[in-house]
């Protein structure tokens, strides 16, 4: 269970999320839908505290942190262990391999040891369908094959919720669906994901929840149906670019 209450963030005068409420259940895919500059990222940002709001509390899996003050490394730590983000350019060490890639975070936060993390690497990437990858470098890799490899990455830290910004929108449509393919899976296999995408037929077909954000306010939080069948004048405005 993840839920926020009355979360507001803003940069100096610019208030980019303001009051926001969601609860998003475990094992459900949520797609966050809004035009550019409507907050996506920076929502997405705050449930893994690359960027701290200033007010309203924030509840993951049982912890708790409420917003207001400096957070000690500690409470970080705490949250920030239940989700895993990736993002649109992949970012991945070039200089190690798919395998080196996946297996690194788990040997670092002392989860496992170099043996065990390899194993949980391979069989990672056998999952993204990269099993004859593994020793490759990111630089012969496409960008759908390096995608599926941060998700690995992401998946081989065991987050309570996997957290997506944008993740195809760097791919040709063809590596896209690849990528999709995979997102797919997480979502069949009843992963909490969390997606900001301009993917409408994944939004439609595989989101158990749509969050629409326009100027940092949520206009719609409920089931794909409602959302794609709205007849809010903005939500429709929104869809029609789609069209
Ligand atoms: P896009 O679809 O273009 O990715 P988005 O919905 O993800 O947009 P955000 O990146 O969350 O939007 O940005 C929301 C607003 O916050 C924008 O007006 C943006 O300029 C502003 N913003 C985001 N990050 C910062 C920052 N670090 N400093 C100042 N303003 C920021
Ligand atoms: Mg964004």
């Amino acid at each position: 269970m993840l839920k926020l209450e009355d979360l507001t963030k803003s940069f100096e005068a610019t208030t980019v999320l303001d009051n926001i409420s969601l609860d998003l259940e475990s094992g459900e895919t949520t797609v966050i839908l809004g035009p550019s500059g409507s907050g996506k990222s920076t929502l997405l940002r705050c449930l893994n505290l690359l960027e701290t709001p200033q007010s309203g509390t924030l509840f993951i899996e049982g912890d708790l942190v409420e917003f207001g003050g400096k957070l000690t490394d500690e409470q970080v730590r705490t949250i920030r262990k239940h989700s895993a983000m990736v993002f649109q350019s992949f970012n991945l060490f070039p200089h190690y391999t798919a395998l080196q890639n996946v297996a690194l975070a788990p040997v670092l936060n002392g989860k496992m040891n170099k043996k065990d993390a390899n194993k949980l690497a391979s069989d990672l990437l056998d999952k993204v369908g990269l099993g004859a990858k593994k020793d490759s470098y990111p630089d012969n890799l496409s960008g759908g094959q390096q995608q599926r490899v941060a998700i690995a990455r992401a998946l081989a830290v065991s987050p309570d919720y996997l957290l997506f910004d944008e993740p195809t929108s760097a791919l040709d449509p063809e590596l896209e669906a690849e990528v999709i393919g995979v997102l797919i899976d997480l979502a069949r296999e009843k992963r909490s994901l969390v997606v900001v995408t301009h993917n409408m037929a994944f939004a439609q077909k595989v989101a158990d929840r749509i969050v629409f954000l326009e100027g940092g306010h949520v206009l719609y939080n409920g089931r794909p149906e409602g959302f794609f069948s709205s007849t809010n004048e903005r939500i429709r405005r929104f869809l029609n670019i789609f069209e």
